[in-house]
Formats: structure tokens, C-alpha cells, sequence
């Protein structure tokens, strides 16, 4: 094995620069070539590839984002476009390849690794932590931080009596990020999309809450299957006529910042494993961490099972969401 090359793809994440760097300098350490390929599958099948040089990742561990760009690219799922990417792949002489991503990233490079014959190892980078096989991805950390400190500022405001606050988060359709930024910064409740939201409960839960509380917050995961912040602020409206409604959407200040100490030392050790997993010829796994020891897991299952919140977690945890 002598080049190895990385892509980051799907929804940027904080850390992803860092696993970049890693990758890098463990490339450098085992006499390999890494090859950067710029903005995901698109880069990919276009040929735009970089040899990257030690000083390419000097300064980016602490950057959000990704230096190499990541894409959306639906073209990728085309057998045909593939095969331009098949092509660039043998004519620029990789041989092994590490995806950076998110579960369609890792869908794609399944089958890219079941067309080309060469190793390919996944990373997960993404905010929203919903990957079987690992209990925290690249950035989730980072994100749950960033909705926190903002929520926090929500509650510096909210001091006027019978407001509710409801506070919109990511995670697609995953809970994480809202029922663990919940439980970190005091909400009243939250409403993930693993569980099922009763508006007329919860306007019953606000009311008692509201008994002489200045003001309740409520974090509404953007999946939530009855609908965003918004969408939750006008179905409970005629549940709530007493008390003035508030919505904030965090949007995409939650996909930035600098990644935390956590995301980036998980970064960086599973960017050195990705790296030494090609060198054993392994191929489609994903790395991810368990009891602060680093696992891996076939994409097969990554992909293809479901990670869920302990929406259950200790009782008195759950039950000072809704006291
Ligand atoms: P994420 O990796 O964050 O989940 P996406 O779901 O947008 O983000 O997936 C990223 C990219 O992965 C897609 O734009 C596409 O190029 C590729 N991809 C996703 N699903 C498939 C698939 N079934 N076949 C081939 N490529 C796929």
C-alpha cells in the first residue's frame, strides 16, 4: 500500500478537520501518500484529488469544518458516475480510501468499495450521532456544547413570567442532540421523534410547570414527527392562549465552532486507526468508540441498524424533564 486517499462527505462536522490531520500525519508515519480528495463524491468522480503535504494540516486540528470541502452529491448514486470515480481512483494509483460521513456517505461507500477493489474504511463525522456502532460520532459533541451555551443565553431572557420557550435543534431524524442538550440545560421537556407527542399533555405539563415559574423551555428535535418548533408553537397555541409563545431555530451555528477536546481526540484516534485498519487490509468498517475504547463495525450494520436514545435513562433523569 503506498497512497492512501480521504474524502469528507454529507453534512460537515467539528473534528472532521482534525481526523483529516491525523490521517495525515499517521500516513506520513507509515511512509504512505495521502491523497486529498476535494468536496466529497463530487471531487471524486471529477478527479479533483491533492497530495497532501505535512504543512497542508498545520493549524486545522482546531478549525470547524472540513479544508477538503464535502458535497451533497445525488449523481453518486448512478452506477454510470461511478464509474468515473473507479477510473480517477486506479488511474491516480490509490489503494486504499477513508470516508469521512455520515450514514448515506457510508451507504456510498459500500457499494463503491463492493465496485472498486481496494480497502475502504469509514469515520463518522456528524452532529447528529446516529450511527449503529459507535456512542458518540465526530462533531456530536461539539454540537450538543454549542445548543447548550445557546439555550443557556434563551434562559438569560426568558425572565418574563408565562413564556415558553420552544427551541428548535438538528439531528435529522435522530433525538440525541435534543433529548442530551435537554437534559444538560434544565429544559422543562423535550419531544424527540423516538417517542410519541401528545401537544394536548404537554400544553397540561406546561401549565402546571408555569405555576409561578418565570418561563419554561422547550426543545423540539427538528424530526420530531409532529413537527418542527414551528410547527409545535401553532398546534398548542389554542392549548395555551394564558401564556406568550416563543420560537427559536438554532439552525446551522449548531454544524460550527471549534470541536471541542472530546471530538477532537476522537478525531484524531480514529483517524490513526482508519489509517493502520487499510494497512491491515480491512475494509468497510466504520471506527467508532465504546467505553473509551475504539471498535469497529461492517458498514453493513452501521448503515443499516438504528441508533436510539436511552430516552429511558435513570428515572429521576427523565422525570426533571417534565417536573
Ligand atoms: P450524510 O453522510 O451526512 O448522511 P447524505 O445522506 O447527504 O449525508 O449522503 C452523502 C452522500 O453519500 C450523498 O450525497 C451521496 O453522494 C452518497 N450516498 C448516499 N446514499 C447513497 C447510496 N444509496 N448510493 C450511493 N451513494 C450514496
Amino acid at each position: 500500500m503506498k497512497k492512501i486517499a480521504i474524502l469528507t462527505s454529507g453534512g460537515d462536522a467539528p473534528g472532521m478537520n482534525t481526523a483529516i490531520r491525523a490521517i495525515t500525519k499517521a500516513a506520513f508515519h507509515y511512509n504512505l501518500q495521502a491523497v486529498g480528495i476535494k468536496d466529497g463524491y463530487d471531487g471524486l468522480m471529477a478527479g479533483r484529488f491533492v497530495n497532501m503535504k505535512y504543512t497542508d494540516v498545520d493549524n486545522i486540528i482546531q478549525r470547524g469544518g472540513t479544508i477538503l470541502g464535502s458535497a451533497r452529491s445525488p449523481e453518486f448514486k448512478n452506477k454510470e458516475a461511478r464509474k468515473e470515480a473507479i477510473k480517477n481512483i486506479k488511474d491516480a494509483g490509490i489503494d486504499g480510501l477513508i470516508v469521512i460521513g455520515g450514514d448515506g456517505s457510508f451507504r456510498g461507500a459500500k457499494i463503491l468499495a463492493e465496485e472498486v477493489n481496494i480497502p475502504v474504511i469509514g469515520l463518522p463525522g456528524t452532529i447528529d450521532n446516529d450511527l449503529y456502532g459507535t456512542e458518540a460520532t465526530i462533531g456530536y459533541d461539539t454540537a450538543l456544547n454549542t445548543i447548550v451555551s445557546a439555550i443557556d443565553n434563551i434562559r438569560d431572557t426568558a425572565s418574563s413570567h408565562k413564556r415558553v420557550f420552544f427551541v428548535e435543534v438538528m439531528g435529522r431524524n435522530s433525538g440525541f442532540l435534543a433529548l442530551n442538550s435537554a437534559i444538560a440545560s434544565g429544559a422543562e421537556s423535550v419531544l424527540i421523534p423516538e417517542t410519541i407527542t401528545n401537544i394536548e399533555a404537554l400544553a397540561k405539563q406546561i401549565k402546571s410547570q408555569n405555576k409561578g415559574r418565570r418561563s419554561s423551555i422547550i426543545i423540539v428535535a427538528e424530526g420530531d414527527e409532529e413537527g418542527g418548533a414551528m410547527d409545535i408553537m401553532r398546534k398548542i397555541k389554542p392549548h395555551l392562549e394564558d401564556f406568550r409563545l416563543r420560537t427559536t431555530i438554532l439552525g446551522h451555528i449548531q454544524r460550527g465552532g471549534s470541536p471541542s477536546y472530546f471530538d477532537r481526540a476522537l478525531a484524531t484516534r480514529s483517524g490513526i486507526m482508519a489509517v493502520e485498519l487499510l494497512l491491515d487490509g480491512k475494509t468497510q468498517q466504520m471506527v467508532g468508540i465504546k467505553a473509551d475504547e475504539l471498535i469497529t463495525t461492517d458498514f453493513k450494520d452501521a448503515i443499516g441498524k438504528h441508533a436510539i436514545p436511552k430516552v429511558e435513562k435513570e428515572e429521576l433523569l427523565g422525570k426533571l424533564l417534565t417536573l
